[in-house]
């Protein structure tokens, strides 16, 4: 996947990504968000703002710009990863106390899982939704029908949101654009993530808006493709197991991902440890003291 409009990638700057759904870059480039955080305003003058993204002054001030003279309805979270839901309180509070809005805002998403989150994605505790979405439930906004998809696995409380008019999944870190999606145990979990990649085939899905990066047009391709390449990573996994039996994951880490330059091993080994997890549910692995061997 390549980032076809990557002019478009300047923090702040409103972009339309389609009729219904605009795009706010959020400040935060790394090696784990990309380009930054993209949030979404969906719909116009009655508004939903998902993810409204790290809690950054400048970020905020480009959303209350965005949005001036429309009323937030919804706010949807997909997670509550620290570069995603953060911004979700002091969004709160301006369109309260500066914009003067009094009508009620529903704050929709799962809280901060019980688990630590990892080193990797520590999760959001500032998060304090008003209402928790079921799998399947239905918002209405001013003409527009967006579902909630449980979509647990690269996080516990991850969630998808389905804009039935458009067609659009916006993803979340479900799905990313021209980059791999971490799967962190103990939070992340490989097993549920395939899973929620092969619900997303009974979807009649156009495109994807993901958290980082652009839309996706090829939705079921990149699942299908997706899939095969967490299965094959597994085989390497299956393959390195078989060749050094009773193995450390720092051990193994440098066999399974030979394709990915050292200095990277160290977020692989949290995906390796994701995949052996995996294994171990399916029966197939058992660990001895941090040592680790094929059934
Ligand atoms: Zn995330």
């Amino acid at each position: 996947m390549t980032n076809k409009k990557s002019s478009e990638f300047i923090p702040g700057k409103v972009i339309q990504c389609t009729k219904h759904v605009r795009r706010v870059l959020a400040p935060n480039p790394s090696m784990m968000t990309g380009p930054g955080t993209n949030t979404y305003i969906l719909g116009t003058g009655d508004i939903a703002i998902l993810d409204p993204g790290p809690k950054n002054k400048a970020h905020l001030e480009a959303l209350l710009e965005a949005t001036e003279g429309e009323t937030v309805r919804l706010i949807l979270s997909t997670h509550t990863h620290n570069d995603h839901s953060p911004g979700t309180v002091p969004l709160v509070e301006a369109l309260q106390n500066e914009r003067k809005q009094v009508d009620p805002i529903e704050i929709i998403g799962l809280p901060a899982s019980l688990h630590n989150g990892s080193p990797l994605s520590s999760h959001d505790r500032s998060f304090e939704p008003t209402r928790l979405p079921k799998h399947g439930d239905i918002f209405t906004l001013n003409g527009l029908t967006i579902e909630a998809i449980c979509t647990p696995g690269h996080a516990s409380n991850h969630v998808c949101y389905f804009l039935q008019e458009e067609k659009l999944l916006l993803t979340g870190d479900h799905i990313m654009d021209g980059s791999t999606v971490v799967i962190a145990p103990p939070d992340g979990d490989m097993k549920a993530y395939i899973e929620s990649l092969e619900l997303l085939y009974t979807y009649d899905i156009q495109q994807f808006a993901p958290a980082h990066g652009n839309l996706i047009d090829t939705p079921k391709e990149l699942v299908k493709a997706t899939i095969a390449h967490r299965l094959k990573r597994e085989a390497k996994v299956v393959a390195a197991m078989k060749s050094k039996p009773n193995s450390t994951i720092k051990e193994l880490v440098t066999t399974v991902y030979d394709d990915t330059p050292p200095f990277l091993h160290p977020v692989a080994e949290f995906s390796l440890l994701a995949h052996i997890i995996k294994l171990k549910a399916d029966g197939r692995a058992e660990e001895n003291s941090d040592r680790w061997q094929l059934v």
